[in-house]
């Protein structure tokens, strides 16, 4: 029923992957773990920029360009790893948009867009560099 897919008010927090985010997500990476490039068909959805603070940024939190497929136990690396996934664009601190962050992946340096595309970009290490 198209009337009844408004969720607000209900409790489910804005920043949360939506079905057809995680769908959105699963797809541009191809089933694959974004972090070590294998197949995860069961992979979890991890948010670059941590939800749940409620600032003006929350929905941006929950579309595509702040998510990424990764196996548990990737998930579980980065997460215990925050300035290794920081400085690769895995983590992404608060109050930034994450589309707008590059992350590296096996195929290189991409933006990732909020409809699943993914965009080639330089190395930020470079762009410092030679600002
Ligand atoms: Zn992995």
């Amino acid at each position: 029923m198209p009337g009844s897919s408004q969720r607000s008010g209900t409790g489910v927090s804005v920043s949360a992957f939506s079905w057809d985010v995680k769908h959105t997500i699963f797809e541009r990476a191809e089933g694959r773990c974004e972090w070590c490039w294998l197949a995860a068909p069961d992979g979890d959805f991890h948010h670059r920029c941590a939800r749940g603070m409620g600032g003006s940024l929350d929905e941006v939190l929950g579309r595509a360009g702040n998510g990424v497929l990764l196996h548990r136990g990737c998930h579980n690396y980065l997460e215990a790893n925050p300035d290794r996934a920081r400085a690769l664009g895995f983590r992404v601190d608060q109050g930034i948009d994450p589309k707008t962050v590059p992350i590296r992946l096996l195929t290189g340096w991409v933006l990732l867009d909020d409809l699943g595309g993914v965009v080639g970009t330089d190395d930020p290490v470079t762009v410092v560099a030679t600002g």
